[in-house]
């Protein structure tokens, strides 16, 4: 109901006015989300009780001055709500919170903002993102959460879209195309809020796209200004000075392909120095002797940027990988932070990239101060502190051999944000422990929505077999996740905690003397900060990636986290054997509200198709499915991820089989594969995977 309050009306309906409750409601959210200002962001503290900007600060540090919630009650903590989001695919975001009113983002670059007093819905926006666009995204239709500034919330979404929406009604205030939509441009990282301007990257990098980060007026959606990450078309004017420098350090047709370097995730920002400091991603294509030619650093790829946000001009840079060949993006969660060193107070810039070193620079000028391994690397052998450049193994360019290299494409640390106690002095970091194989694809070609890695792991065609084997018996051969307290004085690991599956959540630390993470089976836990020892756990019914907030409402402190399997890691693996839809969980201290419980899953049947094709041409078919669907539907049997175990799929799906792959279910967001396969490999994959399933059921008799 809403009433429109005029004056003239009189004394009765003034009252009746006042008294309407959402009106009001509105009317309150409206100022409170007014009040985030360039004052409230610069002074955004642990302690204020609110989570304002994505990594709760502009230094991005996740560490709350909260300490209601310490180790010494943590085993009274207990849930308060839930809130089902109806959702179905990866959840990633950092919710944000300002007197109790929660905004978080959802799968398909949703909206909501729920009021944490009742744990119930206020209002929810659907972008309404065709589903033909899924596929452009790499890593799930994800989104990493919204920003908030002055009574807007912003969002960019899986189309490319920047949308300004009104905190208090949901409703748009406006929305800009930030992207070229016929590229295969997304947006899945939170914009930031920078002296009035919403900052905002992309990502594509895995399917040619060039990258830039742009920012527009918070008010007006005008565009102020853009920076390319990397140089296009060497016969036009380059866009700026720093693409002048760029394209020097390239060769070839690069730009044909994009190039790559999207800033598709990490940004701090230090208001003393005014600077805006934003991690570049890999290049596109992976492999550098496609990209460029003859080599080359590639800038700025895989790089830490230091803009300036007045007008987009790059006052430093470091690439942590000098001509990236392994998907090794600098992307990773950037913390400020300012550390004594060898007795001097100095201001730092820390990040643990993929790449494997733990990087600590002085974000005034971009030198390096320490660059340590934080977990096994062997594609370089250390990083010359003089030059500020890695020193690379030979094999590991995979040039002239095969090589198992470490970390892989997901990183010694992917996307998952950590934390940093000020208290503790520790690092908390998301870790994995991975390699793989890599190797020079001879007959890579540039396509359309192709993987562009150019390596042969997963093109279906393989490598080059004439070329020399370069194993690693030290390299982990099988994946693993951990949380790991890093010191990023001494460079060297406190302690950790050990998961057995690789993809696991964000973090957060607190003034309580607690570190808080989710994992991939589904358990939410925290740890004792200066120790690591597990104090206390509750489930959460679905694997976690997004990391937890905490808040205070009415004087007292919560802890929420969104819940729901997908992103990179989720998509192709399923951990628990139930998938629940997304939902929040809210906890506090005494809290005594039950988990929501679901009625299991129907068990599910193998198909039993009519195997009409030879081994060979099944060979064929699983080549085929390598190269086009195990990135979503993961290993046939292996039991799926977010997204379905084609060997378990009905009847009903397989005798649609052609059409499906042929796009009827574009708008749930399946490819339309009608370019890349005929109706003879379409067959050949389904071959397969009859051919999987029926020896299945074999194993199972
Ligand atoms: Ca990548």
């Amino acid at each position: 109901m809403k009433y429109h309050c005029l004056p003239i009306l009189g004394l009765a309906l003034m009252l009746a006015c006042k008294s309407d409750p959402e009106q009001q409601f509105h009317k309150h959210i409206n100022e409170v989300t007014q009040r985030i200002t360039n004052e409230a962001l610069i002074n955004a503290t642990g302690t204020s009780g609110d989570w304002l900007t994505h990594g709760l600060n502009y230094y991005e540090d996740r560490f709350s001055g909260l300490s209601q919630i310490n180790q010494y009650n943590i085993d009274s903590l207990g849930l308060v709500w839930t809130l089902e989001l109806g959702t179905r695919r990866g959840i990633e975001a950092t919710p944000l919170v300002v007197d109790g009113i929660m905004y978080l983002t959802g799968p398909w670059s949703k909206v909501y903002a729920v009021d944490t007093r009742t744990g119930e819905m206020i209002w929810s926006y659907n972008p309404e993102v065709p589903g033909r666009f899924g596929p452009n995204a790499c890593c799930d239709v994800v989104n990493r959460g919204p920003a908030l500034y002055q009574g807007s919330v912003f969002v960019g979404t899986i189309d490319g879209r920047l949308i300004s929406l009104n905190a208090a009604t949901g409703d748009p205030n406006w929305q800009v195309y930030t992207t070229d939509t016929t590229k295969y441009y997304t947006i899945t990282g939170a914009p930031r809020v920078v002296k009035g301007k919403v900052i905002i990257g992309n990502g594509g990098a895995e399917y040619g796209v060039r990258g830039y980060i742009s920012a527009y007026d918070a008010e007006s959606g005008e565009m102020d200004w853009r920076f390319y990450t990397v140089p296009g078309d060497p016969s036009m004017p380059a866009e700026s000075p720093a693409m002048e420098e760029a394209l020097r350090t390239w060769n070839g047709d690069w730009w044909k392909y994009g190039g790559g370097g999207t800033a598709w995730d990490a940004m701090a920002y230090d208001p003393d120095l005014d600077l805006l400091y934003v991690g570049t991603g890999n290049g596109s294509p992976w492999n550098r002797q496609y990209r460029s030619p003859g080599g080359g650093d590639n800038l700025y790829l895989s790089s830490i940027l230091a803009i300036n946000p007045d007008n987009g001009s790059l006052v430093w840079h470091y690439q942590t990988t000098p001509g990236d060949t392994w998907d090794y993006t600098a992307t990773q969660h950037i913390i400020l932070a300012d550390l004594t060193l060898e007795g001097k107070q100095r201001k730092v810039l820390m990040q643990a990239p993929k790449n494997g070193f733990f990087y600590v620079l002085d974000r005034e000028t971009g030198t390096l101060i320490s660059a340590k391994p934080y977990v096994y690397v062997n594609w370089a052998t250390h990083v010359d502190l003089e030059s500020g450049r890695p020193v690379e193994n030979e094999f590991s360019r995979y040039e002239n051999y095969n090589a198992v290299v470490s970390p892989n494409y997901d990183g010694g640390h992917n996307w998952q944000p950590m934390a940093y106690s000020v208290v503790t002095g520790l690092v908390y970091i998301p870790a994995m422990r991975n390699s793989h194989w890599y190797g020079t694809n001879p007959v890579w070609e540039y396509g359309k929505n192709g993987y562009s890695s150019s390596t042969g792991w997963n093109t279906g065609i393989g490598f080059d077999s004439s070329k020399p084997v370069m194993n690693d018996s030290l390299a982990p051969t099988q994946s693993s996740g951990m949380l790991m307290a890093w010191d990023p004085v001494l460079s060297e690991v406190k302690w950790l905690v050990n998961h057995e599956y690789r993809w696991n959540a964000g973090v957060l630390a607190t003034a309580g003397g607690l570190v808080f993470q989710g994992n991939a089976e589904g358990i939410f836990s925290a740890y004792q900060d200066d120790t690591g020892d597990l104090l206390w756990e509750a489930p959460v019914g679905t694997g976690v990636s997004a990391p937890p907030v905490t808040y205070l409402v009415n004087g007292k402190q919560y802890i929420s986290i969104a819940v729901g399997w997908g992103g990179a890691g989720g998509q192709t693996n399923k951990i628990t054997e139930q998938i629940y839809p997304g939902i929040i969980y809210t906890f506090a201290i005494g809290g005594q509200a039950s988990p929501p419980e679901y009625p299991e899953m129907p068990a599910k049947e193998l198909i039993q198709g009519e195997i009409t094709a030879n081994a060979r041409e099944i060979d064929a078919g699983q080549r085929l499915y390598g190269a086009n669907c195990n990135r979503c539907h993961g290993r046939i049997g292996g039991g799926g991820g977010a997204l379905p175990d084609l060997a378990y799929s009905s009847t009903r799906i397989h005798e649609n089989f052609r059409y499906i792959v042929q796009g009827s279910f574009e708008a749930l967001g399946m490819p339309d594969f009608t370019d890349k396969l005929n109706e003879v490999e379409i067959n050949l994959i389904q071959q397969y995977i009859f051919s999987e399933a029926a020896a299945l059921v074999a194993v199972n008799n």
